[in-house]
């Protein structure tokens, strides 16, 4: 499927619209991109839609970023955010998956590129499945081929009509405390269990991947223990995940933490309550997940709009992105 922003970008790449708007108003400020994983989502059990780029394209992508923009690290972000003119980018990556040591950081390494990688602690501490990988191997697995509407499914739920969408987003809208019930259920009435253990263990990075990446100038932030949207959670539970995911990464890396991405990133997945938390740590920076780019002098400094790289953007739709970021928010 061709998603609305593709097709934006498609449409003023292929009717030259992109080459008149470039010459006409520049941006100017920091673009910040947000990958997840990277390599074949295909040959995948997980969550395809997890999978940011291949390792080819991904090479691809940082080799245009770095010829055409200033591609800057997290310790030069204070600069670059008040230059008045400038185009800048920045390169992150959410969650903490194994592919990002073994693919993605030598071939940034190979341009010379630093990269931030915001971890959820909890994935490298305790290894285990997040939801949406959970819920894609169960829905490969399954021989199920309706679930009935009851106290968890509003409707009934068809699994040849993109089940996966519809049970995350029943999942999503659930406050933490039910949301081990909801996958305990899913995983009784698909017939499939829990996913097992033994394979989120090669799933994630080990610290020592952080402490060589680390070494080799890249920069970590904080992105919860347990992966929860924050804004389902309490207070309290939010200063936790605020809190305890920088103790870990400081303990592991020694080094200051001071940037953090939101889990899922919408702007209704965060609220005043995270805000609070991070400034009680100590943040200086949070990103968010909701497109666009991050104007000159941009004063919120908890809510940096980031660009998600999707495995169905290609080479010439990536560059239309990077080049009029003002058109994809
Ligand atoms: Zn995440």
């Amino acid at each position: 499927m061709v998603s609305k922003r593709n097709l934006l970008a498609h449409t003023l790449d292929a009717t030259g619209c992109a080459r008149v708007l470039r010459a006409a108003r520049p941006w100017n400020g920091v673009l910040f991109w947000n990958y997840h994983r990277i390599g074949d989502a295909a040959g995948s059990v997980f969550d395809p839609h997890l999978f940011s780029a291949t390792a080819e394209d991904f090479d691809r992508q940082v080799a245009f970023l770095k010829q055409n923009f200033d591609v800057i690290g997290l310790n030069d972000l204070e600069q670059a955010i008040n230059q008045p003119r400038g185009q800048f980018v920045m390169l992150t990556f959410d969650d903490g998956y194994r592919d990002n040591f073994e693919l993605a950081f030598p071939i940034l390494k190979s341009h010379g590129v630093p990269a931030t990688f915001f971890i959820a602690t909890g994935f490298i501490d305790r290894p285990r499945m997040p939801v949406w990988d959970e819920l894609a191997w169960m829905l490969r697995t399954t021989h199920v081929k309706t679930l009935a509407a009851n106290e968890w499914l509003p409707t009934s739920v068809s699994l040849s009509d993109q089940p996966f969408r519809r049970l995350l987003a029943v999942y999503k809208s659930l406050g933490t405390e039910l949301t081990e019930m909801y996958l305990e259920f899913l995983a009784d009435s698909l017939g499939t269990g829990r996913c097992p253990i033994s394979l989120a263990s090669e799933q994630w990075m080990q610290w020592d991947m952080l402490r060589e990446m680390h070494a080799g100038g890249m920069t970590f932030g904080g992105h919860t223990v347990n992966h929860p949207i924050l804004a389902n959670s309490t207070a309290d539970q939010q200063d936790w995940e605020v809190g305890e995911c920088q103790r870990r990464l400081v303990d592991e890396l020694g080094s200051r933490i001071e940037a953090f991405s939101y889990p899922n990133g919408k702007r209704g997945d965060f609220n005043e309550f995270t805000r609070a938390a991070l400034r009680s740590h100590g943040y200086r920076w949070a990103f968010n997940y909701s497109g666009g780019y991050c104007h000159s002098g941009h004063a919120d400094h908890f809510d940096l709009p980031r660009t998600a790289v999707e495995s169905d953007i290609n080479l010439s739709l990536f560059r239309t992105v990077a080049t009029l970021p003002q058109f994809f928010s």
